[in-house]
């Protein structure tokens, strides 16, 4: 599932070739994608509107148009924004967003958990409220503000990290070379770390945010730029899809277990035990 710097990559994709162009048509192919919003009424609406801003929060892309009002777009699993010359028809093609360059935006999407919501004007921090908590590359995000929001949390902290309300934008990559980079066990009760660790955790976490920015993005599986090329972040990982290789820190095998549903990936000689 694409994450903070995945989506910040193609964030950074689709900005030049959204920012001042006119939608002139829209054909939303999967109600899915919409729902429960109805998929030709959302491409109705998005007709002849200009795009003024491309943002992202948390793990949202969010297409902003020039009457104030917002596409919010998730990728979820297998979302994924193509800009082509030209509609060339391809699997899981799931929406076509003309432009009036005469260039096309593409959606394709082969798991179909991908969202598009169409969101009025004003009304976007109602619909970030008890969704997204705060922006772990923005200064707002401190090692005390972490700490507040471990503090007495019984569950481990790789979950608690997954939670976005907790911080946005990470998920189960940038969530194991964290823990990892901050010599964490994935199954530390939060509330149990001390503000020594919490702070190299806080730091962790900015860290290989931008690590995966700067690689633009991890292709593991669907993930492409907006451009159709691969980011380069899987050379880099450290323990995350590496289990049985060695520990880049102390050699000893990385360890594949499971944690709030999802594979976690640590080392458990260097982690420190919870
Ligand atoms: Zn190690």
């Amino acid at each position: 599932m694409p994450e903070l710097p995945e989506v910040e990559t193609v964030r950074r994709g689709l900005e030049p070739v959204l920012v001042g162009r006119e939608l002139v048509d829209v054909d939303i192919r999967d109600g899915r994608l919409t729902a429960p919003a109805d998929p030709d009424a959302v491409a109705h609406d998005l007709r002849g509107a200009v795009v003024a801003s491309v943002g992202r929060r948390g793990k949202y892309l969010t297409i902003g148009l020039d009457d104030g009002r917002t596409l919010v777009c998730h990728l979820r699993m297998t979302g994924w924004f193509h800009h082509v010359p030209e509609v060339n028809e391809r699997p899981h093609l799931r929406a076509v967003f003309e432009l009036d360059d005469g260039t096309f935006l593409l959606y394709s999407d082969q798991r179909r958990f991908g969202t598009m919501r169409l969101i009025e004007a004003g009304e976007l921090e109602r619909f970030w409220a008890g969704r997204v908590g705060p922006e772990p590359l923005e200064d707002g995000w401190t090692p005390t503000s972490l700490r507040i929001a471990l503090r007495g949390r019984v569950a481990p902290v790789k979950a608690l990290l997954l939670d976005q309300r907790v911080v946005a934008g990470v998920g189960n990559i940038y969530a194991d070379e964290a823990l990892w980079r901050a010599r964490i066990h994935p199954l530390t009760p939060g509330g149990r770390l001390g503000p020594q660790r919490v702070g190299r955790l806080h730091d962790a976490v900015v860290d290989v945010l931008e690590r995966g920015i700067d690689a633009q993005g991890a292709s593991i599986d669907s993930y492409r730029r907006v451009d159709g090329t691969l980011g380069s972040m899987q050379e880099r990982f450290m323990v995350f899809d590496r289990t049985g290789e060695p520990c880049p820190r102390c050699g000893n095998p990385i360890v594949k277990t499971r944690v709030a549903q999802r594979g976690t990936h640590f080392c458990p000689v260097c982690t420190r035990p919870r």
